[in-house]
């Protein structure tokens, strides 16, 4: 067993840490307030080859894999948990098409997600269907060499920017079938016929990638845009199950974050003719966190370790959601705890806290809420998956 990162990963760290602190941190009070889409950001990315990190070298990526993505969001998410989407949004749409896509759709699509020339989201949720995905009534019938989508998806990341999107609709004849081979994943291109961008989110925090509505009317796609098999619903789950790192990532980045920035102020807050960090309640909150995000890091270095190795398949997910789902209830966690830590100060706009705090909850609800991520890892547990003898 062996704890350190590599030397390729201790180096991309510190780059990404230094792109951090120097490009993102001074951006994020800025980005939030406007609501405005980040391109500075997205091209100071790109231009690292941040881009490309969990894209194969020979699709223009750096093979850093999901490990290299999960280091870089974590040091991202430090300052802004906007940016690190921006980073997160290289991999969920694209795990379908580089797990079970063809070459030609990996070439067209994955390649320029690498060079910043093209980006993507991930479409799967439904007003009706969120953690029920079997819900779905998107719908794609077969047309000779075509496929006709129709239907709506909603709260889509980065709806608005994508130029292709990773689509997943009912192949069966009824569209209420709850077999998972009724589900089908396709490409479909932004410029399409029918494809159409709806109401955009007003949300509460990780604002500057807008989430909202994608629109299918009789979109016609070839049957080459198909990822995968057709009914092949797992792909939606393997992509999920692989990106629970890099999402865990994002939580473990905010919760380092806000600590940080509390522990600074602490240290200076005179109360009581000491400081804030003399008192030993505040100091044992401080050892509490400290000891949850080591933790948080550990489950999610793993399920990243794990992830790379292509343990994604259905005996590996309680190690993968229990990465999610801690990581992502210790930045919630944090986040209000270190904004009671500055008081009345962590509660205006004059300091990150009130920042940490809003775009911390988004974590336990998207790519699986907590629930979800509880109910499968009792499943693994109850299937002995996870089992200890
Ligand atoms: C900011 C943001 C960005 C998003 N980006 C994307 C995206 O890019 N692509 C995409 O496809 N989707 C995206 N989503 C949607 C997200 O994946 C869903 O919100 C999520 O899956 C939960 O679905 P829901 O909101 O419909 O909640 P519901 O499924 O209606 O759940 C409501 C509550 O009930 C709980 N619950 C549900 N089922 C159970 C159960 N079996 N047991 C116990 N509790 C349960 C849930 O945990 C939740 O607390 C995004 C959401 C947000 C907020």
């Amino acid at each position: 067993m062996d704890f350190e990162l590599s030397e390729e990963l201790q180096a991309l760290q510190s780059t990404v840490r230094r792109i951090a602190q120097e490009k993102v941190k001074p951006r994020a009070r800025e980005i939030d307030e406007t609501g405005e889409y980040p391109q500075d950001l997205f091209e100071v990315f790109r231009d690292a080859g941040l881009l490309g990190l969990c894209i194969p070298e020979d699709l223009g990526g750096s093979g850093a894999g999901i490990m290299g993505l999960t280091i870089a969001i974590e040091e991202v998410a430090k300052y802004s948990n906007t940016a690190a989407l921006m980073l997160l949004l290289t991999r969920l749409p694209t795990g379908p098409v580089m797990i079970a896509g063809s070459r030609a759709l990996n070439e067209n699509f994955v390649a320029p997600i690498a060079d910043g020339s093209k980006r993507a989201a991930f479409c799967l949720s439904e007003p009706q269907a969120g953690s029920d995905v079997m819900g779905m009534r998107t719908k794609a019938v077969a047309d000779g060499d075509e496929w006709i989508l129709n239907g709506t998806k909603c709260w889509i990341s980065g709806v608005v920017q994508a130029d292709w999107y990773t689509v997943f609709a009912k192949t069966s004849s009824d569209v209420t079938e709850r077999n998972h081979n009724a589900v089908t994943a396709f490409v479909v291109e932004r410029d399409r016929d029918g494809v159409e961008v709806g109401s955009t989110d007003r949300k509460m925090g990780v604002r500057g990638v807008d989430t909202g509505e994608l629109l299918l009317h009789d979109v016609r796609v070839p049957a080459s845009n198909v990822i995968g098999e057709i009914g092949g619903f797992q792909l939606a789950m393997q992509g999920l199950n692989s990106m629970r790192p890099i999402v865990a990532a994002r939580g473990i980045g905010l919760a380092e974050g806000a600590l940080m920035y509390a522990v600074e102020y602490v240290k200076e807050r005179a109360a009581f003719r000491k400081t804030i960090a003399d008192m030993q309640g505040i100091q044992w909150q401080i050892a509490e966190l400290a000891a949850e995000i080591e933790a948080a890091r550990l489950l999610t270095y793993r399920a990243a370790w794990m992830a790379d190795r292509g343990e994604f398949t259905k005996e590996f997910v309680p190690f993968l959601s229990m990465a999610k789902y801690y990581a992502t209830e210790v930045a919630v966690k944090a986040s209000n705890l270190c904004l009671q830590m500055l008081g009345a100060a962590g509660y205006m706009k004059d300091h990150m806290t009130e920042l940490y705090y809003r775009d911390a909850k988004q974590l336990t609800i998207v790519e699986g809420t907590s629930q979800v991520q509880l109910g499968l890892i009792a499943r693994g547990v109850l299937a002995h998956d996870l089992w200890w003898d």
